[in-house]
């Protein structure tokens, strides 16, 4: 048997889609996410739970389309990096809410490059198929932005580690069934050197999960406590205290969606419906401040652009792309504060509200920009990088 047919789990791809022009596959997957997607789930105000999308990540799966960068010999599309781009883009454009980001983006590839013969076989199948969910488990109560400092302890025990301690902000926790989590193995040596990669089943006993409500009313993150967990060795990932390293290069793949247009771009259209709907649009106050916030959209878009086109070569992006979430998340955040200003009495209601003949929750773009500069290395954090490993300043 091939490493091909040993990897490709039942989801063989109906075409070579890099041997169709980039218009081509564009036009195929617009129309594809045009007509299956379910109007009613589209843009939603917050983060979709598994129950409400399952039926959409269901049908992706069953195509093959469900892990679009995976290589083909694991199942992927096989999708070279500028193909990638166009079904990220597409996906935007249509306002397909992501779910599985955490098993697909994240500890998928991790596994494919870090992982053992026997990880590989065992969990990509699951994130595939969407058996497994998976969540990420790295902040904890004062280790967030020094995600170095972690205290989440886990001890050799025979042939399986014992873990105890607590993550927080692990998004939609209560729908995963597995966490790859950062825990420290060994606490003797410098913060970073003492860390490892370890890969958890959710059924096990010792884990308790309790959603967060966030601003919003909304429960899309929890409280994860670890008491006495076990997990066999055979779930540590790359070496044991070396899980830095890995964690590292997983914050790499997700860089680049962190700086979309996408969503400042249709939070724009939003406060264009609103501000005509309210007769402000002439305003020459609030002309003045729209032209402003176009053209902070137009300079993300060529910002995106530049940053696509590295991935789209295939080459790795720098500590500059900081600059691309510092862009996308304060834009989509000036985009969203004027949104709330503009729609008036309906700017306060979390509710959807007919404006201008159309359907509008004034809210949901307010709720979802406030935390884009937090996640992913808060604005502070990014611009820590850019001070010092860009414009070489001073400590
Ligand atoms: C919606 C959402 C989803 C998330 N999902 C997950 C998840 O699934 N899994 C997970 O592990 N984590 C998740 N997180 C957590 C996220 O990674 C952390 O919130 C983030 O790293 C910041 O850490 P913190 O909240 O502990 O804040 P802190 O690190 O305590 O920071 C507090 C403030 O101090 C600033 N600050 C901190 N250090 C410095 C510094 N050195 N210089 C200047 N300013 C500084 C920060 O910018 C921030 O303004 C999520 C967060 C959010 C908002």
């Amino acid at each position: 048997m091939s490493s091909t047919d040993t990897f490709r789990y039942g989801v063989p791809q109906e075409r070579d889609w890099n041997a169709m022009s980039d218009e081509e596959f564009r036009a195929f997957v617009r129309e594809d996410f045009e007509t299956h997607y379910p109007q009613e789930l589209r843009f939603p105000p917050r983060r979709l739970r598994w129950s409400e999308n399952r039926d959409w990540h269901l049908r992706m799966a069953a195509k093959g389309w469900i892990a679009p960068a995976w290589p083909a010999e694991y199942g992927g599309m096989g999708l070279s990096p500028s193909k990638l781009l166009i079904f990220f883009e597409e996906q935007e454009r249509v306002g397909i809410a992501r779910f599985q980001d955490h098993g697909i983006l994240m500890v998928g590839p991790v596994l494919m490059r870090y992982g053992t013969e026997e990880q590989k076989r065992r969990y990509l199948p699951g994130i595939l198929s969407c058996e497994n969910i998976w969540c990420q488990g790295y902040s904890e109560p004062d280790s967030g932005s020094d995600l170095a400092s972690l205290r989440t302890r886990a001890v050799l025990e025979g042939d399986h580690f014992r873990i105890d301690g607590q993550k927080i902000w692990t998004t939609l926790a209560h729908d995963a069934t597995h966490m790859f989590a950062l825990v420290r193995t060994d606490p003797a040596a410098k913060p970073q050197q003492g860390i490892s990669f370890l890969l958890l089943d959710f059924t096990d006993p010792g884990v308790r999960v309790r959603p967060i409500r966030d601003i919003g009313g909304y429960e899309e993150f929890c409280e994860v406590f670890l008491d006495g967990v076990r997990t066999h060795r055979s779930n540590l990932v790359g070496e044991l205290n070396k899980g830095w390293t890995v964690a590292k290069s997983l914050l790499g793949f997700e860089r680049i969606f962190l700086g979309s247009p996408k969503m400042p771009e249709y939070g724009l259209q939003m406060l264009e419906t609103v501000a005509r709907a309210r007769g402000v649009f002439d305003d020459p106050v609030f002309q003045d401040r729209f032209v402003q916030l176009q053209l902070d959209v137009a300079h993300l878009g060529d910002i995106y652009g530049h940053y696509a086109s590295i991935v789209g070569r295939g080459e790795p992006l720098g500590p500059d792309v900081s600059l691309l979430k510092i862009w996308a998340s304060e834009t989509g955040q000036r985009i969203a504060d004027l949104i709330v200003e503009t729609a008036g009495p309906f700017g306060g209601m979390n509710v959807h509200a007919p404006v201008g003949g159309t359907t509008i929750h004034a809210l949901a773009p307010y709720y979802k920009a406030r935390v884009m500069t937090i996640y992913g290395g808060s604005s502070e954090i990014q611009r820590n990088i850019l001070a010092r490993q860009v414009l070489d300043l001073p400590a």
